[in-house]
């Protein structure tokens, strides 16, 4: 199983073309769009055909994860006339998004994704745990060829990782803030970041989500520490092997 980042800036765009959050997840024939921040789909079509597309995840429906989705809407339906591409996304979440478009056709089949709830795409099994953020937000765990990843969304400390099975292979997790500023507890700071990671022992750490005004760094080196070893920041363009 393959991550691509194809944006990590936490919240807004940084500067540079730094795209806001969203991922491509693959293994064998099965690619999976995870949120659909602004400015990640050029970023997605410079990797995959829009045809090879599989599914596409919603974490929530903050602009920063979901506006996207309307450049995806407008190809499928108007460019390549593909319908019924599989969505999963919180309960409402396609309500909230038509306030913007009159209507999506048959793009998309909206799944509904509540606590606990799995499903599986193609190659790739899926399981979502509610966290710690104002909209209903769904971390994502995924697992293919014997590998496990967790994503963790946007949450503030009140959720962790630890809401899956202790030792994934990889944990992809917010890290918005530095630890002695953290001016809403909706987000994660760096430490908080590697502490749950190390707590949940995972095997690998990169974070992302990164607060474009801090010094990217300074994060690195809290979340190392706390982890108790190396981690990575995500960049965008960065492909990992699970
Ligand atoms: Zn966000
Ligand atoms: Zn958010």
């Amino acid at each position: 199983m393959d991550l691509t980042v194809l944006g990590c800036a936490g919240s807004f765009g940084a500067p540079g073309g730094g795209a806001c959050s969203g991922y491509l997840l693959q293994s064998g024939d099965t690619s999976i769009w995870v949120d659909c921040g602004n400015g990640t789909f050029g970023h997605l079509q410079q990797h995959l055909a829009m045809e090879q597309l599989t599914a596409v995840i919603l974490t929530h429906g903050h602009p920063d994860h979901c506006v996207d989705i309307y450049g995806l809407h407008v190809l499928l339906r108007y460019g390549l006339e593909i319908e019924g591409l599989p969505v999963f996304a919180p309960e409402g979440l396609e309500g909230y998004l038509l306030t913007l478009v009159s209507d999506f056709g048959d793009t998309f089949q909206w799944n509904a994704v509540g606590d606990g709830d799995t499903a599986t795409v193609g190659d790739i099994a899926l399981r979502f745990s509610r966290t710690d953020h104002p909209p209903p937000t769904y971390a994502v765990e995924a697992r293919a060829d014997g590998r496990r990843m967790i994503y963790t969304a946007d949450t503030g400390p009140e959720w962790t990782v630890g809401a899956f099975d202790p030792g994934a292979d990889l944990v992809l997790s917010e890290a918005t803030y530095l630890h002695d500023h953290r001016p809403a507890p909706i987000h994660l700071s760096a430490k908080e970041a590697g502490e749950a990671a190390r707590e949940a022992n995972a095997q690998r750490l990169i974070l992302t989500h990164l607060w474009p005004l801090n010094d990217p760094e300074v994060a690195a080196h809290e979340g190392a520490e706390a982890f108790g070893g190396q981690i990575t920041l995500a960049t965008p363009g960065l492909v990992v092997a699970v």
